[in-house]
């Protein structure tokens, strides 16, 4: 009896991996019509896998607010109102880290590829600005790689000349062939659906690029930055 009563609370308080793959699928879908200024409700999403799999509707939101959490350690933009929850073991992070990128179908991309293309890029910069790519086919959400057109990156880095372009200081140190070392980073995140085009892309030093992703005030870092540099002012046509 005792044992009876253990095994069906466990039943009920364990994910299934199906349970979890259709709660980030969901999110995955809010966070894109988010990107895209598309409107939604939540709370119909909630309902949709409380009828499916049979948790109450606030247990979901509680998950959504882990998979919140998922982003903000990716250094992304979280579902607003979804405010990271942090009570969530590693094993299901790496779990739901893993459906999120399965979700946004993502791919590894060849990173030796590109650094290379930058590099015989930067030896001479496109003198024009690049037309780079509105929508971006495929990136990698963790870290600083993603899939992009490396013309974009030699044209922001020879603009920046060697000097961060948020908080205005040198380069931190010289590459290896002497080239000042600054990050090129998108200010509305690739995996955020932003444009990888010079409109979007800044040269930075690690400390404003770390603080552009992981700061307290990285929204108004970020607003700082379109107010300071005309070029990110032209949007989309
Ligand atoms: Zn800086
Ligand atoms: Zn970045």
């Amino acid at each position: 009896m005792q044992y009876q009563y253990l095994l069906k609370r466990n039943l009920k308080k364990n994910w299934s991996e199906e349970e979890l793959r259709a709660s980030v699928d969901a999110y995955v879908e809010m966070h894109s019509l988010e990107a895209r200024g598309k409107p939604f409700v939540k709370k119909a999403y909630y309902e949709t896998l409380a009828n499916t799999f049979g948790r109450t509707v606030k247990s979901y939101e509680y998950r959504m607010q882990n998979i919140s959490y998922v982003y903000s350690l990716q250094g992304r933009q979280w579902v607003s109102g979804l405010k990271p929850a942090r009570n969530v073991g590693v094993n299901v992070i790496q779990m739901l880290e893993d459906l999120i990128a399965k979700s946004e179908g993502q791919h590894l991309v060849a990173i030796a590829y590109f650094n290379a293309a930058v590099e015989k890029l930067r030896k001479r910069p496109p003198s024009l600005p690049p037309k780079g790519n509105k929508k971006p086919a495929s990136f990698l959400s963790s870290g600083t790689r993603f899939v992009r057109d490396p013309e974009v990156v030699a044209w922001v880095l020879a603009e920046a000349a060697g000097h961060c372009e948020c908080c205005e200081s040198s380069a931190p140190f010289l590459r290896e062939d002497g080239s000042p070392f600054l990050e090129v980073h998108h200010v509305q995140h690739l995996a955020d659906h932003g444009e990888d085009t010079i409109n979007n892309a800044v040269a930075l030093c690690p400390n404003c690029h770390s603080e552009l992703h992981y700061g307290m005030g990285k929204k108004e870092l970020a607003e700082e930055l379109r107010a300071k540099i005309t070029r990110l002012q032209v949007t989309g046509a």
